[in-house]
């Protein structure tokens, strides 16, 4: 085995030959940046894409003698979040410095929590997919949840160059609108017992953690946005059937800032195979942060990484405990959401679906966004259709959410009206989606530009009706015999010569009428 420069061995194990002899251990932590106006510890604004350093002030700058002071709203979202999680609630706890230079970083320590986090000891019952194709129940795995605690986050470099990263840049930019935000993290136990749905478990878990903030309506839960961000932890031990639980754990690696779900399980699914190649070579797997590279999937080495790296954490002296009486945890505990599980249960009794047709629209990620669908007016059906085929074909294939492209509920549920009233078929309805995605404007902006509607007038298609069974009197005869199936060809000409804006089922109607014997 030859390993380059940055530790990454030239070749990794195969997947299914690592998790037959090892037994994969994963602890996930997930930041999530809260959505409340201003920021956690000062009133600047939060909001998205503002011109850089304009969302600042002498506390977020960490100006000598400037005072921060709690924000109680983002308090109020990290207790909903540990009680949703199943986490038990401190009724007294701190926040902690965590010092450490870095030039995003102008106070020189991160505003955290560390032995004294806001909740802590909770789970989440995550679903992965039932194994095979034929649509198995999902399987229940629970994750345990060691603590979720309140920090802020750092501001933003921009390493201007060609590389893009520090190291070779010409010069470095700073933006600290977004120093301070208010954060959540989220840290599992160690996860064990997937064995080789070890990845798939990662994604299911950030996927379900994502859906639950989102319910919860504390956070956009924007990945590609950073908004929810994973931080995967990994390391194998020896597989022992008999007493697996008993086996002292491996040392893990971090794979930082990981941003997609499908990413979350590329990346753990990488980290084993190449874990795996470490260990059959005899070397010990170096305790270090990675960076995740989608383009060519594998991770790299990024900064070594003990357990007794030293953040000099000591209580925040600026700050007060929070002490949340536990009335107020009573109170908030009422307005939890309706568990995510549980609500998708009660959605697909609603909408009709077969478990098959659920476990698509739930892997596709568009449970919500069908929700909203149905909400704007859309049949069901309707719903699933759209956001589950060409949308849900293109998200995969890029690794995107399918709400990534521009087309909403409003759309979908105006592009199947459409098709229910029977002004568009389904061949232009399909077009009129590609124009949407093409950034061509509403449904009804693409089809009137696009000139696309069924001709509702019967005496058009009688003609064309007319016109093919003159034009094909064998196939007319096949039919007016009985042979309904040959009616396809002549309705085939309809269409054409109607130049595909006919209803093909009227069509078929007005063939079969035309060529029925009398009665
Ligand atoms: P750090 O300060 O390194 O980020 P944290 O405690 O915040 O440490 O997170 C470490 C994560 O890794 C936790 O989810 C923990 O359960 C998990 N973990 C700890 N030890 C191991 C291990 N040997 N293998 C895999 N995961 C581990
Ligand atoms: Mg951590
Ligand atoms: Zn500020």
């Amino acid at each position: 085995m030859t390993t380059t420069s940055t530790g990454t061995p030239a070749r990794v194990v195969d997947f299914d030959d690592a998790v037959a002899r090892f037994d994969p251990v994963m602890g996930l932590e997930v930041h999530v940046e809260l959505s409340t106006a201003t920021k956690m510890f000062c009133g600047c604004a939060t909001t998205f894409g503002a011109d850089p350093n304009t969302q600042v002030c002498p506390v977020c700058l960490g100006l000598p003698g400037a005072l921060p002071v709690v924000n109680e709203g983002a308090v109020e979202s990290a207790v909903r979040i540990g009680l949703a999680l199943n986490c038990r609630i401190a009724d007294w706890c701190r926040f902690a410095r965590k010092n450490y230079f870095y030039p995003d970083m102008p106070k020189n320590f991160q505003t955290s929590q560390y032995d004294e986090p806001i909740a802590f000891d909770g789970y989440l019952d995550v679903e992965i997919p039932g194994a095979g194709d034929s649509g198995e129940p999902p399987e229940v795995f629970r994750v345990e949840i060691e603590r979720a605690h309140m920090e802020e986050d750092t501001g933003k470099s921009t390493h201007v160059g060609t590389s893009g990263r520090i190291h070779g840049a010409d010069y470095s930019l700073v933006d600290y609108n977004r120093a301070g935000i208010p954060l959540i993290e989220i840290v599992t136990k160690p996860i064990t017992g997937a064995g080789e749905r070890a990845p798939e478990v990662a994604r299911a878990y950030v996927g379900a953690l994502r859906d639950l903030l989102r319910a919860l309506g504390v956070s956009d839960v924007r990945m590609e946005q950073g908004s929810l961000r994973c931080d995967a932890n990994l390391s194998l031990r020896p597989r022992d059937d008999a007493a697996q639980q008993s086996v002292p754990f491996g040392t893990r690696t971090e794979t930082k800032n990981v941003n997609s779900l499908r990413s979350v399980e590329r990346a753990v699914r990488y980290e084993i195979c190449r874990h795996a190649a470490v260990l059959d070579a005899g070397q010990a797997v170096v305790q270090e942060t990675r960076h995740w590279h989608e383009d060519t999937g594998i991770t790299t080495a990024g900064r070594p990484k003990s357990d007794a790296d030293d953040y000099r954490y000591f209580p925040e002296p600026d700050l007060v405990p929070v002490s949340p009486s536990a009335e107020w945890v009573e109170g908030l505990r009422a307005t939890l959401p309706e568990p995510p599980a549980q609500r998708r249960r009660r959605l697909q009794q609603d909408w009709g679906y077969s478990d098959l047709e659920m476990r698509d629209v739930v892997n596709a990620g568009a449970v919500e966004v069908i929700e909203d669908t149905v909400a704007a007016g859309a049949t069901p059906a309707g719903a699933r259709k759209w956001w589950t085929g060409e949308l849900a074909r293109r998200a995969n294939a890029e690794g995107r959410e399918v709400t990534d492209f521009g087309v909403t509920p409003a759309h979908v549920a105006e592009l199947d009206g459409m098709v229910g009233e029977g002004r568009l078929n389904d061949s232009m309805a399909r077009q009129v989606l590609e124009g949407v995605l093409a950034g061509e404007g509403t449904p009804t902006e693409v089809a009137d530009a696009r000139g696309l509607r069924m001709v509702r007038d019967d005496s058009a298609l009688e003609e064309a009706v007319d016109a093919a069974i003159a034009a094909s009197p064998d196939v007319a005869d096949k039919v007016r015999g009985g042979k309904v199936q040959a009616a396809g060809a002549l309705i085939g000409q309809v269409m054409k010569q109607m130049k595909g804006q006919a209803d093909a089922a009227r069509a078929r109607e007005l063939i079969l009428e035309r060529l029925s014997p009398p009665e």
